[in-house]
């Protein structure tokens, strides 16, 4: 185990790559009804990237018996399982404070289970980040859509677009309690539409976007979300609407019915 643990630590060297760190709750509060804002803080933001608002992580969730000493020792010796996909909401950077915004759908999920049981000082590992998703804005206007699950990549994405941005902005929420404050230009049209059971397929992003009126000029799009929906939204900027792939950002997040693991085998198969 010594043995493996150290060849761990030579490899994350030799590859300049950073072992997961292992980060601290400073706070953990319902942001609205249905998504909890986890602040993380403390010297283990060391060195994080700025700029990366956005980008996804992974996340290493602990088991419920495991202290924070044992799981940091799972992790240098390799054992990154259960591992989720999370996206860097905030990193700020002179406070040394990350927030991760989580949606609460419930305790059958280890992450959203450990999301809402978070508390000051709770601790949970974090590989990444990625760069932001959206990172040239050449568009004459922009198309964004998202459930919860999306939010963060979507409020990042409206937050880092030129103030004279113009474009449409769609967010299908569990409850129109879930609205969001939100720093878009203000050129950006934004609609909040409820889904009230998200385990239940759901047309109204589809039925909304693709009665829109379509403006004439390049679009580019941040959409994210379930995958049953992502694939009719897909298909149909592609295919109806000739969207070019570099000007689409259009990924599933999750999938009814599925974990993330299941999911992510599903999306390779698909290919
Ligand atoms: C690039 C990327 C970035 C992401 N960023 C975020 C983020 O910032 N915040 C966020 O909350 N999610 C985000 N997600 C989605 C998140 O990874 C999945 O929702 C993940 O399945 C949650 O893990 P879990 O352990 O809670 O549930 P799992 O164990 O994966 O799934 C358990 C059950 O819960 C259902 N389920 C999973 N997610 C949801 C959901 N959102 N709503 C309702 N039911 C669900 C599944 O279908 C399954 O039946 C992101 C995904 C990707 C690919």
């Amino acid at each position: 185990m010594a043995l493996q643990s150290t060849l761990q630590k030579i490899a994350n060297k030799v590859t300049k790559r950073a072992g997961p760190r292992v980060l601290s709750v400073k706070k953990a509060y319902y942001l609205t009804p249905n998504m909890i804002r986890i602040t993380f803080a403390g010297p283990e933001l060391e060195g994080f990237p700025t700029g990366c608002e956005g980008g996804n992580c992974k996340l290493i969730i602990p088991e419920p018996y495991e202290t924070k000493d044992l799981f940091t020792n799972r992790l240098e010796n390799g054992d990154r399982s259960v591992r989720r996909t999370y996206t860097v909401r905030h990193y700020r950077k002179d406070a040394q404070e990350l927030d991760i915004d989580f949606v609460a759908h419930g305790d059958n999920g280890p992450a959203s289970r450990w999301a809402m049981n978070a508390r000051e000082g709770s601790f949970i590992g974090f590989a990444g980040p990625s760069g932001p998703k959206v990172t040239h804005f050449e568009a004459d206007w922009y198309l964004v859509a998202a459930d919860p699950s999306a939010i963060p990549v979507a409020a990042a994405t409206l937050e880092a677009m030129p103030r004279d941005a113009k474009g449409v902005a769609l967010f299908e929420v569990t409850s129109l309690d879930d609205k969001q404050e939100i720093n878009a230009p203000d050129g950006i049209d934004i609609h909040w539409i409820e889904h009230t059971d998200p385990s239940k397929n759901s047309n109204a992003q589809n039925k909304f976007i693709r009665s829109l009126d379509w403006p004439e000029g390049r679009v580019q799009t941040c959409i994210a979300g379930e995958s049953h929906v992502i694939r009719s939204l897909r298909a149909f900027l592609q295919h109806d609407r000739q969207v070019a792939k570099k000007d689409l950002y259009i990924s599933g997040y999750w999938k009814i019915g599925l974990i993330e693991d299941e999911h992510q085998a599903f999306k390779r198969a698909e290919g």
